[in-house]
Formats: C-alpha cells, structure tokens, sequence
C-alpha cells in the first residue's frame, strides 16, 4: 500500500499533477493560493504508476510517495524504507 502525501509549503500550484493524473490529485484554494490536495477515496495503487510519474515531473518536489515496492533481481518484493530513513 502506498500513501501520498502533498507537502503544501513546498507546492507551487502549477497544476501539473492534476492534469497528468486528474483521478488523485485537485487543487484547492488554500488561503488564497492554489494548493495540490489527494482526493478521498481514491485507489493509490491502481495508480500508482501516474502517481509517481506526477511525482517525479513536479519540480518543487512538493509530492510525497512512501512505501513505494520495488522488485529486486529475484522477484521479491522490497518495501521502500523512506520513511524510517527521514
Ligand atoms: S505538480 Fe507539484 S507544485 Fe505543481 S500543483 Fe502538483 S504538487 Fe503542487
């Protein structure tokens, strides 16, 4: 399960990630400015791809991913360990 995250001091509200994956991110008017928000219920992991592809195009670096799954050389699937690193 991954967990999406906008950190809102650091998004510039371009709106690019509401654009490339309409489905989990919106902006809203936070106080004024144009602020990137998850939207409720959405299925993360159905897309988790365009999610991080959002993540990696937004250029202040404002979105968070943690708990990524990577797949090492056998096969197995390896939490991302982000969050304890921080
Ligand atoms: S791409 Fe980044 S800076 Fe732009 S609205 Fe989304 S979170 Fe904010």
């Amino acid at each position: 399960m991954i967990k999406v995250e906008i950190d809102k001091d650091q998004c510039i509200g371009c709106g690019s990630c509401s654009s490339m994956v309409p489905d989990v991110f919106e902006l809203v008017d936070v106080d004024g400015s144009m602020k990137a928000q998850v939207k409720e219920g959405v299925d993360l992991e159905k897309n988790k791809e365009a999610i991080i592809s959002a993540r990696d195009a937004c250029a202040p670096q404002a979105i968070i991913v943690d708990g990524e799954v990577e797949e090492d050389e056998g096969g197995d699937e390896v939490l991302g360990e982000k969050s304890q690193a921080l």
